[in-house]
């Protein structure tokens, strides 16, 4: 079930055999499975044919970040992650089992998501690009968060969705006319490292009842766009964001910029998956 290409290249990256492995349903973008080595241990592996194989090199890199921030979030550790000749991109990393919250556990987890915002840094960005989902993001640094909102997040996406007709060119004037209010709109913060990616599929707690999170899209941007992705499918639960609030309160008025900043993961689902994506971009930038 796992290409043989690249089970040889894992044997010899870990120096240990595969003894198992068992499909499991992975994410919407890759294959998964859960294996056993020689020593026991039990890893997680996705792998993939199609895309590009430079995305697992940067989420390790991205794991890798967030663990140095030494939150209580638990992150997984990579063992190793490559790609084949064919070019067939895979990562390794520890299996964690989830389990159910406890009763402190999504506070626990708005808290320690707080204290990784708190990790700052000069520029907005990161010092190389990534993928959002398998989409790639371009990380190129900027000063200002509101020129990097537009350049590195809204054009890219918004020229994919427009070049390939999921969104209309008579859309490009409304992002136009909002660009111009955005200065006034977003409060002033520092740059704060980001999983990315923070949705509902993407942290689990484990059998601790620890918040886990993994597949993230790492780069230091405004708080608030993390936050309001969280709230797009579904939100978390209340005292995550109580919890939150206490350690890193917001800015008022966070509620009324939410749609601005889930422009973004809303213009990516437009670009995977089209659809009634695409028409909630246009629903909330017309109001401009
Ligand atoms: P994709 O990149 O394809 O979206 P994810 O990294 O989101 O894949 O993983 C898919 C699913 O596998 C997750 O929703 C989660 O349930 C599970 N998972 C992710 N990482 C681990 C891990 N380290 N250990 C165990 N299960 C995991």
């Amino acid at each position: 079930m796992i290409p043989n290409p690249v089970k040889e290249q894992i044997q010899q990256a870990v120096d240990q055999t595969i003894n198992s492995a068992k499909r499991v349903s992975g994410g919407s973008i890759n294959q998964a499975a859960k294996v056993t080595l020689d020593d026991g241990a039990t890893c997680f592996l996705k792998w993939n044919t199609s895309a590009d194989p430079r995305m697992f090199i940067v989420e390790e890199k991205g794991l890798e970040l967030l663990k140095s921030a030494d939150t209580s979030l638990r992150i997984p550790a990579v063992l190793t992650t490559g790609q084949t000749d064919d070019g067939t991109g895979f990562l390794l990393q520890e299996f964690i089992t989830e389990g159910r919250s406890k009763p402190n556990s999504a506070r626990d987890f708005g808290r320690a998501l707080a204290q990784l915002h708190k990790h700052h840094n000069d520029t907005f960005g990161l010092d190389h690009d990534n993928f959002i989902g398998r989409l790639p993001q371009s990380n190129t640094p900027n000063q200002n968060w509101v020129d990097f909102f537009i350049k590195e997040r809204m054009e890219p996406q918004l020229r994919m969705a427009t070049d390939s007709g999921k969104l209309g060119s008579d859309t490009v004037n409304s992002f136009k006319k909002m660009y111009e209010k955005l200065p006034d709109i977003f409060p002033d913060e520092p740059p704060s490292l980001l999983h990315g990616d923070l949705w509902g599929g993407n942290y689990f707690f484990n059998q601790d009842g620890n918040a886990t999170i993994y597949d993230p899209a790492v780069y230091y941007g405004h708080r608030e766009i993390e936050l309001a992705f969280t709230h797009l499918f579904g939100g978390f639960p209340s005292n995550f964001y109580s919890a939150y609030e206490e350690t890193y309160p917001l800015s008022s008025g966070f509620s009324k910029r939410k749609d601005i900043y889930n422009l973004y993961p809303l213009l990516v689902h437009t670009n995977l998956f089209g659809g009634s994506y695409g028409r909630q971009v246009e629903g909330i930038v017309r109001q401009f």
